[in-house]
């Protein structure tokens, strides 16, 4: 499982993964912008669900209803079996 506790919209957005809100109340489907939510939470915000959920709202119905899926970018992943020195946190 590549969402670990503690990890930070920063880490999220570092390591490209994506999160897609579902609603439950409409079916209606949109992925998160996380460098939107980074700017207005900070980059250390936690990006886990338990977090994210209380500040979501579906943007269709309003509702809260709402589910996240979290979705690893493929491409990081085969970069993470390179080398991972440059530990680069700004
Ligand atoms: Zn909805």
């Amino acid at each position: 499982m590549f969402l670990m506790a503690g990890c930070t919209l920063q880490s999220l957005i570092d390591g490209g993964t994506k999160i897609t809100m579902h609603c439950a109340h409409c079916s209606y489907i949109q992925v998160l912008d996380l460098e939107l939510l980074r700017n207005r939470y900070g980059p250390e915000a936690s990006a886990m669900p338990t977090d994210l959920l209380p500040k979501m709202r579906c943007r269709n119905c309003e509702g809260r209803t709402i589910g996240l899926s979290y979705a690893p970018d493929l491409t990081s992943i085969v970069d993470m079996g390179r080398s991972n020195a440059g530990n680069d946190h700004a």
